[in-house]
């Protein structure tokens, strides 16, 4: 369960959350929606610990991320993965290196082993035969793969998603789409989404919340979001995003 109770997180005078209080059941997938700069890329990087909030209780699977020691987060944030927009690869390793690099760092997996997962993981995501290349060599939607390869080889219980397809060509995105629900679909994994894609969010999510203003102002199934929004605000957002 990700938590946020009363979360305010300020840059500033710019108040981006504020007294935010929403939560995700295990094994769910949510989508944030809402217009750009209502927050939805802060609450992303409050999970991953890229920032702190000025106020307020953020507990992900009952361990509190926020206010915590350095050990209590150290031991939740190993249970949570990230996909950003720009798929921030290293560009120095193949890809294979690249999905092994933090298991054998991190959680002191054998080389062997890590090399092992890391295959059947290129395999799930469609690049088994382009473990020993460069990421510069590979389009931006397998990059973008390998990202995402690279989150799950870390067996994470949560698995952040930031906009993944927003710096790809468009066709490329169906290809990095399909990998997503894929795995939405045959793992119990607790995905957080942001996107602005609102098919894939209507097909993967099974709940949306819609943020205005550092808030949730509504939230439901897709089928209720996306077919009869409540709010006026939502009303308007999805009118110039569909
Ligand atoms: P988008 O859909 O455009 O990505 P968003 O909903 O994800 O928007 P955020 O990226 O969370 O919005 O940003 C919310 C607000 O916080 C914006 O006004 C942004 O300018 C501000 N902000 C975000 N990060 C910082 C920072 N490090 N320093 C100062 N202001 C910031």
């Amino acid at each position: 369960l990700i938590r946020f109770d009363n979360v305010t997180k300020r840059f500033g005078d710019n108040t981006v959350l504020d007294n935010l209080c929403f939560s995700v059941e295990t094994g769910k997938h949510v989508t944030l929606i809402g217009p750009s700069g209502s927050g939805k890329t802060t609450i992303l990087r409050l999970l991953m610990t890229l920032v702190k909030p000025d106020e307020g209780v953020i507990t992900v699977n009952g361990g509190r991320l926020f206010p915590a020691d350095e050990k209590e987060v150290r031991e939740v944030r190993k249970n949570i993965g990230m996909v950003f927009q720009q798929f921030n690869l290293f560009p120095n390793m193949n890809v294979l290196r690249n999905v092994t690099e933090a298991p054998v760092r991190v959680l002191g997996m054998s080389k062997d082993e890590a090399a092992e997962r890391a295959k059947g993981l290129l395999d799930l995501v469609g690049l088994g035969d382009k473990q020993d290349m460069r990421p510069t060599q590979l389009s931006g939607g397998q990059q973008q793969r390998v990202a995402i390869a690279r989150a799950l080889a870390m067996r994470p219980q949560v698995l952040l998603l930031d906009e993944v397809t927003s710096a790809l060509d468009p066709e490329l995105v169906a290809g990095v789409l399909d990998v997503l629900r894929d795995i939405a679909r045959t793992t119990d994994i607790t995905m957080l989404c942001v996107t602005h894609e609102m098919n894939f969010a209507r097909d993967i999510s099974d709940d949306v919340l819609m943020f205005d203003a550092g808030r949730v102002i509504e939230s439901g199934s897709p089928e209720k979001i996306f077919s009869d929004p409540e709010h006026a605000r939502t009303r308007e957002f999805l009118g110039a995003v569909l």
